[in-house]
């Protein structure tokens, strides 16, 4: 019998979903509700390369769930009868308190929620949609897998940051790290397809979000988000790395709030700030028609991540391979060959017909003498959910 895991990724106007075979990581049916709470959402359930859609408002995730469940019956799955185990749900902040899989009961739910303080962005859509599932599928267990997890162990040097030590205390401010599912799965498939465990590498999750992870023998030594994941690497709406001293100056001299400086650096800044569109097929189409904003945006954003990677090959003291993994990662050739222009003095050497070649495959795109490897690895944050699901219940 299958041992089938609904992986529920709710946002706050998104449930993004997959049933997932544990073993065999094979996906029967994925989707996304959208636009939830808005005049009119949809919902796109894809099952056996045919697509199944709902238009229409989406009151809430509850709504959005009983919709998704229609759609599975659609499409002749009933979730009922489809082997489902568990529900794996995607929450972005452990806190300190969790950094294992958890089963989800109404204590750890209220505790997931008092963590939003941490990420008022994410827990919250997170908790909602959890509260909700738990009542449209009550039979089987809940369980909460966390996006900091991976990084629980970081180097205290590389988590702590350089403010009063008491005001950190006692208002938990470090760096957790984030995308640490994606982190864990694309080090752990390099470390399984080369068959070694004492690797050195830097992985880098190039998607809408995007962050860095030195990895050395299995551990994460460095990240680059920190306490949100707005730290860090140019995004496709969030700057990443940016002086404090800004918000400051916005504060003082543009009169902007918090919740104005919030709203600048998640939504109106990265690519979105510098260029106008945050999808990176649309970025080179800008570029094309030689639009000069997008090819600063598409300069600065290459620099940040040349610079992680110096950074990050410092912090390990050598690399032996360098992994490219989500949407941009996975899929832009031109961005990657960008990145790593001229770093063969880093041992770093791209062969070009490798870069170009699309696939779904993992596969290596430096050269047969590059001292580097550069891999591409799809990253599945679904199957590592689904599997850190079925090894707790
Ligand atoms: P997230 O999970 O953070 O929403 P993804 O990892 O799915 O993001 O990445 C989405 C991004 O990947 C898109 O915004 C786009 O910039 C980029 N992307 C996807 N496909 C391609 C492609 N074929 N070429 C270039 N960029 C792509």
């Amino acid at each position: 019998m299958a041992r089938n895991v609904l992986v529920l990724n709710c946002g706050s106007s998104s449930i993004k979903y997959q049933l997932v075979d544990a073993d065999t990581g094979e996906c029967a049916a994925s989707g996304i509700a959208e636009r939830i709470g808005e005049k009119v959402g949809s919902v796109t359930h894809l099952r056996d390369g045919k697509t199944y859609t709902y238009q229409g408002r989406i009151e809430d995730h509850a709504a959005g769930l009983d919709i998704i469940r229609r759609l599975f019956e659609d499409s002749r799955l009933e979730l009922t009868d489809a082997g489902v185990v568990a529900v794996g749900h995607r929450v972005v902040h452990g806190g300190r308190r969790f950094t294992d899989p958890t089963v989800l009961d109404d204590a750890t739910v209220a505790a997931i929620d008092e963590l939003s303080v941490l990420a008022p962005l994410h827990n919250p859509a997170n908790v909602t949609g959890i509260r909700q599932a738990r009542k449209v599928f009550p039979d089987v267990p809940h369980v909460a897998v966390f996006d900091t997890a991976f990084f629980r162990d970081l180097p205290e040097a590389a988590a702590t940051y350089a403010i009063d030590r008491e005001v950190a205390r006692k208002y938990e401010v470090r760096r957790y790290g984030f995308h640490g599912t994606s982190h864990a799965y694309v080090s752990g498939k390099v470390a399984e397809l080369l068959d070694r465990t004492d690797l050195r590498q830097i992985v880098l999750h190039l998607g809408n979000g995007a962050s860095a992870s030195a990895v050395r023998a299995g551990k994460p030594v460095e990240t680059s988000m920190g306490m949100t994941p707005l730290e860090g690497l140019v995004m496709g709406s969030r700057s990443g790395d940016i002086d404090p001293g800004v918000l400051f100056h916005l504060n003082r001299q543009a009169g902007m709030s918090v919740a104005d400086l919030d709203t600048l650096l998640n939504r109106r800044s990265g690519m979105t700030g510098l260029a106008g569109v945050n999808d990176f097929r649309d970025l080179h189409r800008l570029i094309d028609e030689g639009n000069t904003d997008a090819a600063l945006a598409f300069d600065v954003y290459c620099h940040r991540v040349r610079k992680y990677i110096g950074a990050y090959l410092a912090v390990l003291g050598g690399l032996d391979v360098l992994t490219f993994t989500a949407g941009v990662g996975e899929n832009d050739a031109l961005t990657r060959a960008a990145i790593l222009r001229d770093l063969e003095g880093l041992g770093i050497r791209l062969d070009p017909a490798r870069n170009a070649a699309a696939s779904r495959e993992p596969r290596t795109i430096s050269t047969d003498g590059s001292a580097v490897r550069v891999m591409v690895v799809p990253t599945n944050e679904e199957l590592a959910i689904a599997r850190a699901t079925v090894a707790v219940i």
